[in-house]
């Protein structure tokens, strides 16, 4: 790789909240595209990812195509890193995880208040496969490193981002990991 440094982004489980915090770096934006090249990203609309620097992976592992693009960012970038709750430990998503599945399905599509009669669970092989659970992101992949927080604020990801963009281990203080 030669150039700006890459970086590429995806939601998997997730809200994209943690995009919405990336973007609220407010005018350090124009600072970030001086440094940065972005490849496959819901902010560009890119969807063929190349090799990267950065695979910066918002949610986390609740169907089958999410492990196949998380198992593709793992590949492609050289470091991978878990951006808020959802990637570090299934977050919000995984609290579904105390439930059956197939009744979290039968009760939202079949026996739910309000429901069209007829209403049936979707079976169309376009539809990705959902998995029993929600899982963290580094119980499928690698990770390199984990930014905590729902979602880690737009100061905290702007830190994160330019100590790695100018080769340094990234160093969050308190302030920046501290959330009430
Ligand atoms: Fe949304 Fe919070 Fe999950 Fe980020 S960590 S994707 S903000 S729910």
């Amino acid at each position: 790789m030669t150039g700006k440094f890459r970086v590429a982004t995806v939601s998997l489980a997730g809200c994209f909240g943690c995009h919405t915090s990336l973007l609220d770096i407010d005018e350090r934006l124009l600072q970030l595209v001086e440094l940065v090249q972005f490849d496959r990203s819901p902010l560009n609309d890119i969807k063929q990812l190349g090799d990267c620097d950065l695979g910066f992976i918002e949610g986390g592992v609740c169907n089958a195509e999410n492990v196949h693009v998380l198992r593709d960012f793992r590949r492609h970038c050289r470091t991978l890193a878990a951006i808020g709750a959802c990637a570090v430990n299934g977050g919000l998503p995984a609290q579904r995880n105390h439930l059956q599945l197939s009744g979290i399905l039968e009760e939202v599509y079949v026996t739910g208040t309000g429901l069209a009669p007829g209403s049936r669970i979707p079976n169309d092989s376009e539809l990705p496969l959902p998995l029993n659970k929600v899982h963290a992101i580094h119980e499928v992949v690698k990770v390199d490193y984990f930014l905590p927080g729902c979602p880690p604020s737009a100061d905290a990801i702007w830190k994160f981002l330019t100590d790695l963009i100018a080769g340094r281990t990234p160093a969050l203080r308190h302030p920046l990991l501290h959330y009430d």
